[in-house]
């Protein structure tokens, strides 16, 4: 399928994130990563399993949410109560990895955890539910909200 931006409308109502075998995301080592609404193989990688695309599909539900929040909120901040500037808007697409980032950087080096890949929120409920096929039929928005304190 090629991309185009009625990728955003096929993901949205097929609720199936779109794959794409590319040679640069994600980086060599790697199988697979989601930036929704893609999801991104490495070429030449094996075929995704079920569990591996539920698991991928699980951060794509993820990402849109966070997206939605974050255009809301930088919405309010730079167009109705002018703290910003609307060029902010632009970097909504960004505070999940960013957000993954942080996460990740402060289970890590501040509380020390094993394994801070693992613990990160969002992986917490993509690893936990990645066996559960029916997993996303019933699942509730923002369900990776209460791994954060796990
Ligand atoms: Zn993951």
């Amino acid at each position: 399928m090629a991309i185009g931006w009625y990728s955003l409308w096929y993901s949205l109502l097929t609720q199936q994130v779109i794959e794409v075998r590319n040679d640069i995301i994600p980086f060599k080592g790697f199988l697979a990563t989601c930036i929704w609404p893609f999801l991104f193989v490495r070429e030449g990688a094996r075929e995704l399993t079920a569990e591996d695309k539920n698991h991928e599909t699980i951060h794509g539900y993820q990402q849109l949410e966070v997206l939605i929040v974050s255009l809301i909120v930088l919405f309010l901040l730079s167009v109705v109560f002018h703290v910003m500037s609307p060029w902010w808007m632009f970097a909504a697409p960004f505070v999940y990895f960013i957000w993954y980032g942080l996460e990740y950087a402060m289970r890590k080096w501040i509380i020390r955890q094993e394994k801070p890949y693992r613990k990160v929120a969002f992986e917490q409920e993509a690893y936990t539910n990645e066996n559960d096929l029916t997993y996303l039929k019933g699942r509730k928005p923002f369900a990776w909200v209460k791994y954060l304190m796990k």
